[in-house]
């Protein structure tokens, strides 16, 4: 990482660091993954009942998870001339340092930028500012940081608008980062169906993800933040129908990659803990085996707080879990 935040923006004045031409696709190696979320995507670290223990990855690695995803709320650390806070940055690279000692590969992410949703307009630039200060700041990271672009777009940010804001990300983002592996959501929250209307770019290095919680009344009851409208009352899940549904959508999502021509990474999928376990843990076990039948990788939401795998207070992992996803406690 780069050390000084000075140099950081003299260097984006003066606008120095050349475009060097693609070399070939760089394998893209991230196969099974956990989200950190609730922590650095928090509007403050420790506010949503987590912060980061980095002694963890070491527990993750040895699980054999092989990749974390780090959701960071860059948006709500920045000064007025939207610099990205020292002190934030200096915490991140302290994340991803464990992370990588952890021999852990990291998916980075720009995670809950609600202003952008909501005023794309108005917000668009900031957005691209952050990407310059990143794609400088993080330059020399190695190849096995991957860089997601902007985590479930949705609101007034959609359709041409996400297309061209991805675009534009992406050509920031390539002037310090010419073959680093990018990850690309689409619209409306990043379903499934965003994967066909995606941005198409003529660049080897670009990944398209997608979120999976179908069905949303079943992976989704009793969540808090769904509102009022949100689904109530328990929900099970495991019938025929639903596990064909299960294997329909992965082999939809492999289809699209062998079109594309690119991977396809599912970057969340999960259960709220509200759900009757049983039926939780048929459910990530059917979502993770169909997903590696049809040749993705995948990312479990989430680690710990809300979602969790994981207990942090116990450092235990949550019952039934990893076998669920396949890994098992060395
Ligand atoms: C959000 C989390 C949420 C999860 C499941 C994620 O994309 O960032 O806050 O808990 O989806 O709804």
């Amino acid at each position: 990482m780069k050390t000084s935040l000075l140099i950081l923006s003299a260097a984006l004045l003066t606008g120095c660091g050349a475009t060097a031409p693609h070399a070939q696709a760089a394998p893209f190696n991230v196969k099974r993954c956990v989200n950190m979320g609730n922590a650095l995507d928090a509007p403050e670290e420790g506010l949503w009942g987590h912060t980061i223990d980095l002694s963890n990855f070491t527990r993750i690695r040895a699980a054999g998870f092989d990749t974390v995803r780090l959701p960071v709320r860059w948006s709500g650390h920045l000064d007025d001339e939207n610099m990205i806070d020292p002190a934030f940055l200096a915490r991140v690279d302290e994340v991803m340092n464990a992370a990588l000692a952890a021999d852990l590969n990291i998916v980075l992410n720009v995670h809950h930028f609600e202003e952008l949703m909501e005023r794309p307009d108005a917000y668009a630039a900031v957005f691209l500012s952050l990407w310059d200060q990143l794609s400088y700041y993080y330059q020399d990271l190695p190849a096995r940081v991957s860089f997601e672009v902007l985590n479930e777009p949705n609101g007034a940010l959609h359709g041409a608008g996400v297309r061209q804001l991805q675009a534009d990300a992406i050509a920031r983002i390539r002037a310090h980062n010419p073959d680093r592996t990018l990850i690309l959501g689409g619209e409306n929250w990043s379903g499934l169906d965003s994967l066909d209307t995606n941005l198409r770019i003529d660049d080897p290095n670009v990944v398209y993800t997608f979120h999976y919680y179908q069905p949303f009344d079943f992976t989704h009851q009793d969540a808090p933040w769904t509102g009022p409208e949100g689904p109530r009352g328990v929900k099970h899940w495991g019938t025929a129908t639903d596990r064909k549904k299960v294997r329909t959508h992965m082999v939809q999502a492999a289809q699209f990659a062998r079109a594309w021509g690119r991977p396809v990474f599912l970057g969340e999928f999960g259960v709220y803990e509200a759900a009757p376990e049983p039926s939780r843990l048929d459910y990530l076990q059917s979502v993770r085996s169909e997903a590696e039948a049809a040749g993705l990788g995948w990312c479990v939401w989430n680690f710990t707080a809300t979602f969790p795998v994981f207990d942090d207070q116990r450092k235990t992992w949550t019952p039934g879990h990893l076998q669920a996803l396949g890994l098992s406690e060395r």
